[in-house]
Parts: C-alpha cells; sequence; structure tokens
C-alpha cells in the first residue's frame, strides 16, 4: 500500500504539472485572443485547485498522525459551512448534479478546517466515482439531537467485501495500473479519523438502486 501510494501521489502530482506546463508553453508561444487566453488560464486554475486539494489532504493525514496534534475546537455553523462547500464544489465542478438539502441553524463543537475537510472529501469522492450528471444527494439534518450529513451518489457503489477497507490509510480498490479514477486513498482515512476525533461515527450503506451513502452523525451543539 505504501508503494500504491507513492505511485498515486507521483501520477497525481505530475499529470497536474505537465498540464500546467503545457498551458504556460501555449501562452508563451501563441498570440491568444481574450476567449482563448481565458480558457487556458481556467485549465490552469483547475490544475492548480486540484494540486492544492492533493497539498491539503497530504498535510492533514500527516497532521492527524502527529501525536500532539490537537483540533481546535469552536461552535461551527454546519448548515452555512456545508452550503458555502457545495457552491464552491459546484463552480469546480459544472458536471456535478449536486442536490442540497440542508436544514438552517445546524451546529457542532469542533474544529472548522476539519468539518470541511470532511465534507469535501465526501462530495468529491461521490463525484469522482459516479458518472457526470448523475444525482448527488446532500443532506443535512437534526435526528434527536445528533447533526446527521449525508453524500449519496448513484455511482457503482462499494461492494460489501470491500466496506471495511476504504476507511483505511492508502487504501484503494482495485490495480494502481489500471485504475482510472484518481486519488491517494487518504481521502476516507482523514474523514473517519477526524470523525473519531470529534466522538462522531461515520456508517456506509448502500444507496438504491446502486451507489453509495456516507452517512456522519456527530453531536448537535445547542
Ligand atoms: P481515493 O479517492 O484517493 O482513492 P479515498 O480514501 O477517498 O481515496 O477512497 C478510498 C477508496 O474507496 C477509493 O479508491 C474507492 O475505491 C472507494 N470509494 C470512495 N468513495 C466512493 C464512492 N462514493 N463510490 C464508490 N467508491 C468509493
Amino acid at each position: 500500500q505504501q508503494n500504491n501510494f507513492i505511485l498515486s501521489i507521483t501520477h497525481e502530482l505530475k499529470s497536474p504539472l505537465a498540464s500546467i506546463k503545457l498551458s504556460m508553453q501555449t501562452l508563451i508561444k501563441r498570440a491568444l485572443g481574450r476567449e482563448q487566453l481565458e480558457r487556458v488560464a481556467s485549465l490552469c486554475l483547475d490544475d492548480t485547485e486540484r494540486l492544492e486539494g492533493l497539498v491539503e489532504n497530504i498535510l492533514m493525514a500527516s497532521r492527524l498522525e502527529s501525536p500532539d496534534h490537537r483540533f481546535h475546537r469552536e461552535q461551527v455553523n454546519l448548515s452555512t459551512k456545508t452550503r458555502d462547500l457545495v457552491e464552491s464544489v459546484r463552480r469546480k465542478h459544472s458536471e456535478a448534479n449536486l442536490i442540497p438539502t440542508i436544514e438552517s441553524g445546524l451546529f457542532i463543537h469542533g474544529d472548522a478546517m476539519a468539518s470541511a475537510s470532511v465534507i469535501l472529501n465526501l462530495i468529491e469522492n461521490a463525484i469522482k466515482y459516479s458518472p457526470a450528471n448523475e444525482e448527488i444527494r446532500v443532506n443535512l439534518y437534526l435526528d434527536a439531537e445528533e447533526v446527521v450529513l449525508e453524500v449519496a451518489d448513484c455511482g457503482p457503489g462499494i461492494p460489501e467485501k470491500e466496506k471495511g477497507n476504504v476507511f483505511r490509510r492508502f487504501y484503494r480498490s482495485g490495480n494502481e495500473e489500471i485504475r482510472a479514477s484518481k486519488g491517494t486513498g487518504l481521502g476516507l482515512f482523514i474523514v473517519q479519523e477526524i470523525i473519531r476525533a470529534h466522538s462522531g461515527r461515520i456508517e456506509l450503506l448502500d444507496n438504491s438502486p446502486t451507489g453509495s451513502i456516507f452517512k456522519e452523525i456527530g453531536r448537535a451543539h445547542v
């Protein structure tokens, strides 16, 4: 798995870098019109954001491993945070059909950055592992005294025998050489560690007729 990680991280770094380099070479070599210029610049921006997300996950995973790492504890408005993140993901992935149903005024007591990382990792996985334009539901609601965040996609789902593995660090299903999707196997590890540290829990269920539902449950802060 360590070797898989190095392979996937190298790939994850190289491909956006190669694409940024190509865009820059195009900018230098050719006198582009305003419209083309904007297109090349926006490709560069996408690649930069991909690198940024990757670096954030690597930093978060290494922070989680450090014995003296402490999470901030503050009041976090999960309703506005989830809404804002859905909007920012929409800007990045125009092909994603995100359907948010978000109850207002739901708070938790925890780390704002870490909460954002959980929400983003779950939504980005749902996009990555399901066909473009398929519905992705993001539900946030109060159940008894708990805040529940559900991210449900209509992709292929996760087989029963894989469900216990997907939260392991560096774990990716399938074989690195033939795998089409991008990733490092850090996302769900980060998600699980953050939720644990906040005394919450995560459930992985099957969506119907296909797909997965990641259900995060934590104590509401009132
Ligand atoms: P990465 O996406 O970088 O591979 P993750 O830790 O986020 O790493 O996910 C681990 C594995 O779990 C993925 O490689 C994929 O096989 C599986 N997985 C995660 N989310 C989904 C999803 N929404 N649908 C299907 N498979 C998923």
